[in-house]
């Protein structure tokens, strides 16, 4: 495995000034990998490991596997959640159903012009748990590290690998900074790295996934809701439901989710006999 991090000296500069380092790890292949990339080169105090959990419609095992990780690696581990005004829990169907209420004419699902499920559902809960964690212990520069590749889209490799987010003046000066550690890894550098340290990617993988965050996002791929309607055909039916109760497609390609899941079908099962990790 040749890969290594990226800008090893910025990060080396802000780890000795104290810095937290915040791992938002999904559950996914390239949340496993950037933690093991990270703690190669952070002092183990200096980090937090983010889970923003999605309730029952992400991958079962998700959570667990980004908690496990961090107690085995002996750092501590917080889980963000959406909440409305009154304190409820959010749900992506739930703001769906909301989005619906208060403006049927417009599209309920979220898309690439509305994100809004990554921004209520895991930015802005993630971004109240670090300040939470943070300013008790004395943190003032963060460090939010995300598993976001350039090999994954267009818009993605264009992504700066490391930044100054900006700075806040409140009660004391916070300054955040954003940096992608495996920005420059292809998918089998990520497990290569998984398993020269020893550890197994979530199983979804070794059963056909390609990405691995909710079960049926709006930006998956067929192949993926293929494996998800198999696995979850309780929460595909309520994706069902809640498409023709509100007359929107779940999915941003616009085509209804029992199209795409016969789509993927064929696609899952091709990907299956060639998959480079064997299912156990
Ligand atoms: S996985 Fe997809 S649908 Fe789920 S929160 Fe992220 S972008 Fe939205």
């Amino acid at each position: 495995m040749s890969a290594t991090p990226t800008h090893l000296d910025d990060i080396g500069a802000l780890a000795r000034q104290g810095a937290l380092f915040v791992i938002n790890h999904s559950g996914g292949k390239d949340s496993q990998c950037q933690t093991i990339e990270v703690l190669r080169v952070v002092p183990r105090a200096q980090v937090l490991v983010v889970h923003a959990t999605l309730g029952d419609i992400e991958w079962p095992g998700a959570l667990e596997l980004a908690r496990d990780q961090a107690a085995d690696a002996g750092v501590p581990f917080v889980v963000a959640e959406g909440r409305w005004r009154d304190g409820s829990r959010k749900t992506l169907l739930g703001m769906v159903e909301a989005q619906f209420a208060r403006r049927p004419e417009v599209p309920s699902w979220p898309s690439s012009d509305a994100r809004y499920c990554t921004s209520d559902l895991k930015r802005n809960p993630i971004a109240r748990e670090i300040r939470a964690w943070a300013r008790p212990r004395g943190f003032s520069i963060i460090v939010s590290v995300e598993g976001i590749r350039a090999a994954e889209s267009a818009k993605r490799a264009r992504d700066k690998p490391f930044e100054l987010m900006g700075r806040q003046y409140t009660n004391s000066v916070w300054a955040w900074y954003r940096w992608l550690p495996i920005h420059a890894f292809s998918t089998d550098e990520v497990f290569a790295s998984i398993e020269a340290a020893g550890q197994r990617p979530h199983w979804a993988y070794a059963e056909g996934n390609e990405r691995l965050s909710c079960l049926f996002c709006v930006f998956g791929s067929a192949n993926d809701w293929a494996h998800a309607a198999e696995r979850a055909p309780g929460i595909a039916a309520r994706y069902r439901a809640l498409e023709r109760m509100t007359g929107y497609t779940a999915h941003q390609n616009r085509r209804p989710i029992d199209e795409i899941v016969a789509a993927g079908r064929t696609r899952l099962i091709d990907r299956r006999a060639v998959l480079p990790i064997a299912a156990e």
